[in-house]
């Protein structure tokens, strides 16, 4: 891989699905990786330090932010969640596609600092799916869920600030318009012009 990669944020209320798009497509694409975010929130069952999110402490937290260590940094529901700033400069220069899974105020503070990222809005079909796919995967006690309705409709309306809008109806589709949306960057004409550039030599050496 030479030319850099390009960072990819996917953003949605809570209870699209945007995770389960996100993990088939870095299941499905190569050159593109996960940034793993740092958070505050205790795991939930099931879920890996390092794999899933690095969990830390208030403390640690507090001086990855002091330090600068994060690309950008939010409070959700009542916790830190922030990205690693070196992780991702690292990939994208090796030339990796890195896909970000915050929300959309991290996504608002990472335009600010790299406008050429591109961001992306998972939509869910109707609050009514939302509601009943927040209640049926079991993960928040009834409060949490409350609140994470309550913040939907103001997350839905940070929509308008997004370049693409996929409707997660049907997951299979949802895929493969974000897979699409990816592939699309890759063929760029910054992405390809050494591509080009090598085609070009191949004339002028036979010509
Ligand atoms: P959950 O606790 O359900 O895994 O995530 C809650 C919300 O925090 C989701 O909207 C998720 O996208 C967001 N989130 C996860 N990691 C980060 C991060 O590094 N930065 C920001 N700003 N939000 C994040």
């Amino acid at each position: 891989m030479s030319s850099r990669g390009d960072l990819f944020i996917v953003s949605a209320p809570s209870g699209s699905g945007k995770t389960s798009v996100s993990t088939s497509t870095l299941a499905q694409l190569d050159g593109l990786c996960f940034s793993v975010s740092y958070t505050t929130r205790p795991p939930r069952e099931g879920e890996r330090d390092g794999v899933d999110y690095y969990f830390v402490t208030n403390e640690k937290f507090q001086e990855m932010t002091d330090s600068g260590r994060l690309l950008e940094w939010a409070l959700v529901y009542g916790h830190n969640y922030g990205t690693s700033r070196e992780f991702v400069e690292q990939q994208l220069a090796q030339g990796w596609d890195v896909l970000l899974d915050i929300d959309v105020q991290g996504a608002r503070s990472v335009r600010r600092e790299l406008p050429e990222s591109h961001l992306i809005f998972v939509l869910p079909p109707s609050f009514k799916t939302l509601q009943s796919r927040l209640e049926s995967r079991r993960l928040d006690d009834r409060e949490t869920i409350f609140s994470r309705l309550q913040n939907a409709r103001s997350e839905m309306l940070a929509f308008s600030k997004y370049d693409y809008l996929i409707l997660n109806e049907d997951i299979e589709e949802a895929v493969s318009e974000l897979k699409s949306i990816i592939c699309a960057v890759r063929c760029k004409r910054y992405r390809r012009t050494e591509l080009a550039q090598e085609v070009l030599a191949s004339f002028e050496e036979n010509t």
